[in-house]
């Protein structure tokens, strides 16, 4: 049966990782476009201005979140509307997904096969300034303990066995990431512009 164009390839459920989180409605084949990022297109100032407010706001109510996606060097787009469902996909060390920017526009791919059920994620690419605000919880067996892209989980990993060796910090990590409650922030200034390989792979 051919399939009908209006059927998404994914359905919102609660997820184990974060809230809720966005779930394959059937098998996705591998390297296929799945869902667009999209949200309002804001200046950097505006978008700073966004996240510190936000963050301001997480720090009195221990919630709040931000979704913005870093387009390319003048605008960013803030996705925290309920229009952009691809806010709430999570972020996982081991992802089965990939955010490109195509044209202007930020799409969400498969990097492989995904079964039906499955939830989807993608490494959402933070860099390491504010990584102890960013336990995550994908509970792959390769998770660095933070939410990182992936060069820089090198540097992160000897981070954290630096302080793993004193054991006053070792216990300050604990607490911060198991007692305090850390603000949902999901999307605070992702460097990522990444591009699509343009011949990552022949289209079968
Ligand atoms: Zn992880």
């Amino acid at each position: 049966m051919p399939e009908t164009k209006e059927t998404p390839w994914y359905i919102v459920r609660r997820s184990d990782i974060h809230n809720k989180g966005i779930f394959a409605r059937k098998d996705i084949p591998d390297d296929t476009r799945i869902i667009e990022y999209v949200g309002e297109r804001i200046s950097k100032a505006e978008s700073q201005r966004r996240a510190d407010r936000l963050i301001e706001k997480s720090k009195k109510t221990g919630c709040a979140a931000v979704y913005i996606f870093e387009l390319n060097k003048r605008t960013d787009i803030d996705g925290a509307m309920t229009w952009n469902p691809a806010r709430l996909i999570n972020h996982s060390c081991d992802p089965n997904c990939e955010a490109y920017i195509i044209r202007g526009k930020v799409w969400i791919y498969s990097l492989r096969k995904i079964a039906k059920g499955e939830e989807l994620t993608y490494n959402y690419g933070f860099d390491l300034e504010h990584w102890t605000e960013h336990p995550c919880l994908c509970g792959s067996d390769n998770c660095v303990g933070f939410i990182a892209d992936k060069k820089h989980w090198k540097k992160l990993r000897t981070i954290l066995d630096g302080l793993k060796a004193s054991r006053a910090a070792a216990q300050a990590i604990e607490a911060k990431t198991s007692t305090e409650p850390h603000p949902d922030v999901r999307h605070a200034h992702p460097k990522r512009t990444r591009k699509k390989p343009a011949a990552k792979k022949a289209k079968r």
